[in-house]
Formats: structure tokens, C-alpha cells, sequence
């Protein structure tokens, strides 16, 4: 079967080729590939930045935004031929730490756990895969091709919920939310915080193109340039970029007793000691909280997919810009500016 595979490490390593079915080890519900999204992680792996090939093995292969088919259930799972299924990007530590023995492996304690597509186990790049029943989710079958949108709305899933829980510390009734970054996560962030009853407000570098409009329709306020200059102070921000300037701009203008949850992973930045007494000064005396979160558990699935399957279906698509067949997978690596979503379409839904 064709698969896009890499050698991790190595830049310029990704190729299409033929590979052997799947192990019948690597899950009993064998799948047909629909789609799989491409994300900054992709890239990053491609560029031999990041990730790690299967124990033994030279190649990966690539990809962790699933959408399949289900064309053989095997003998013990619930699930049925034709069924549309997202497989789980995380497996726990084999120790396992604390955090993976109760099943909330996004809170991996160690860093020992694996992740199909980028950490030592294969991903969904090829057109067959094979899942654990306990570690695929049913997708709603009148998503179709929309439930590639699943595993980045998982994301958005997790980090809403360490917002709420953060809330619970003290009487906290959030009206705001502001999303830094109109990307995919940013803009599934939007969704999510508006289906929760919140007044959205979304800030991205651009001025034109699909964002603004695609935020307006949302019913939530568009903004860009700086996060300081939004005119009032936040109940919540999602940040979406990992942009230093962005990050450090929204420490600054969260409100009190707001928390600023912190989802995008960039590098770099400035960084002082001066900055860091000024960040610690601000959190404290605004009872702030700055929260990391990665990465989602079942719970997250299981929200994520009921999320999307109430999601108004005509806006989801616009959310997908880009659909390149396998052969040109190369073209799904390199971004251009207006794009939001790019997958990679195996067959159709
Ligand atoms: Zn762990």
C-alpha cells in the first residue's frame, strides 16, 4: 500500500512509496484512509526537526489527524463496517507514571509516552491503518470529511476544560474570551468558546483574506494587531500562536483573576529577568493564572467529537482550504498565507 513516510532527523527524507499492510499487532480494527490533516507538527518532522521512527525501524510513517473508514471491526470491538472513525494520537508510558496509569496520558509525567505519526509509533499517512478498538473514536457520520477537523478540536477540548477548572478556585463568572491566532486550533477555540455562551473575540496578523470573514460569520469579533491594544481585559485567553510578543502581550492584558492558557508551541522570543519580575508581579497581583496545555485524553475525544457533531456544518468547511491527493503531498507541507486547514485526501467520505 502507499504510505508517506520519514526518516526522522533527516530534512528532505519524505517520500510516497509502498510499504506492507499494516501489522496486525498495531490493532485489531483495520481502516481505510479518508484524510489527514496537516499541522505545524507535520512540517516540523518533514524538515527533520522532530520526531522518532519505531523501535528497529529507519522511516515513520507520517501523519496524527486521522479520518477512516472502518473496513474490517475485527472480532472484539462495537465497531461496524463503514463506520467513520479518528484514531487517539497518544498512547501512555509503559512505567506507567502516575499520570498514564489513570488514563490522562496528555498529563504524561516522564515523557516516555508514544504518538502515532511523530514519536515511535506509525502514523495515519497511508491508505490503510490499523487502530485498538479502545483507541478509536466514532466520528458522526454526518461530518463526513469534517471529522479531520477532530484531533485539533481535542486540543481546544482540554485546554477549555483547564480553564473551567481553574475557574473553580474562586467565584468566577467568564463573559470574554479572546483567541490569539486564527489558525485552525485558534478558530476551533473560537467555535467551542461561542457554543459555551462566551462573548468571542479572535486577534490574527491579518487584515484580508478567508480569517476575518470566516470570524465575523461566527458572530464573534474580529481584531489585529496588538493584544494590548483590544480595548478591554479578557476573562480568558486562548493563545493559539506561540508568538513571544503575543504571549507576553497577553499576560499583560488578561483581567484579574483571569487565566491566559497557553496552547501554541513557538522558539525564541526575548527574554529578561526584568520581564520575567514584571510577568510574576502582574500574576500575583491579579490573582492570574498562566497555564501550558498539550495534547488531549479520551474524555477530550469523546467532547471534541460531540463539539463538532453540534457544529453548524457550512462553517466547518471553510475551515479546510486545502485538499491534496497523496502524490502531491509535499504541496500539503508548504503553506501559503490564506490557507487554514490542508489535508491530504485519500479517498472520498
Ligand atoms: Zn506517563
Amino acid at each position: 500500500m502507499k504510505a508517506i513516510t520519514v526518516e526522522p532527523r533527516k530534512p528532505g527524507t519524505a517520500r510516497l512509496e509502498d510499504i506492507p499492510e499494516p501489522d496486525p499487532r498495531e490493532g485489531s480494527v483495520l481502516v481505510e484512509a479518508i484524510a489527514v490533516g496537516v499541522c505545524g507538527t507535520d512540517v516540523e518532522i518533514a524538515e527533520g526537526k522532530y520526531g522518532w521512527a519505531p523501535p528497529g525501524a529507519d522511516r515513520l510513517v507520517l501523519g496524527h489527524e486521522s479520518l477512516g473508514r472502518v473496513i474490517d471491526p475485527g472480532l472484539a470491538s462495537s465497531f461496524k463496517k463503514g463506520d467513520l472513525v479518528v484514531g487517539i494520537v497518544r498512547r501512555p508510558d509503559p512505567v506507567p507514571c502516575p499520570s498514564c496509569a489513570v488514563g490522562e496520558w496528555d498529563m504524561c509525567r516522564n515523557g516516555k509516552y508514544t504518538e502515532r505519526g511523530i514519536k515511535e509509533i506509525h502514523g495515519f499517512m497511508s491508505e490503510r491503518w490499523r487502530i485498538e478498538p479502545e483507541y478509536a473514536i466514532k466520528v458522526d457520520p454526518t461530518l463526513g470529511i469534517l471529522g479531520v477537523l477532530l484531533e485539533p478540536t481535542t486540543v481546544i477540548a482540554k485546554a477549555l476544560e483547564q480553564v473551567a477548572f481553574i475557574g473553580r478556585r474562586s467565584f468566577w463568572e467568564p463573559r470574554t474570551v479572546l483567541v490569539t491566532g486564527a489558525g485552525p486550533i485558534g478558530l476551533l477555540a473560537a467555535l467551542a468558546a461561542k457554543m459555551y455562551g462566551l462573548e468571542v473575540h479572535v486577534l490574527d496578523r491579518v487584515e484580508d483574506g478567508p480569517k476575518p470573514a470566516i470570524v465575523r460569520d461566527l458572530g464573534a469579533t474580529y481584531h489585529s494587531g496588538s493584544v494590548t491594544a483590544i480595548g478591554f481585559e479578557p476573562d480568558a485567553i486562548i493563545e493559539c500562536t506561540g508568538v513571544g510578543k503575543v504571549i507576553a502581550d497577553s499576560i499583560q492584558a488578561i483581567g484579574a483573576s483571569g487565566t491566559v492558557c497557553l496552547t501554541g508551541v513557538g522558539h525564541g522570543g526575548i527574554v529578561s529577568a526584568a520581564a520575567c519580575a514584571d510577568i510574576a508581579a502582574a500574576s500575583v497581583l491579579k490573582n492570574n493564572v498562566i497555564v501550558g496545555s498539550v495534547n488531549a485524553n479520551k474524555r477530550h475525544w469523546y467532547k471534541a467529537g460531540n463539539l463538532l457533531a453540534r457544529a453548524d456544518r457550512n462553517w466547518l468547511c471553510r475551515l479546510i482550504t486545502r485538499r491534496e491527493r497523496p502524490e502531491n503531498f509535499m504541496r500539503a507541507l508548504e503553506r501559503t498565507p490564506d490557507d487554514i486547514k490542508v489535508i491530504v485526501q485519500f479517498s472520498e467520505p
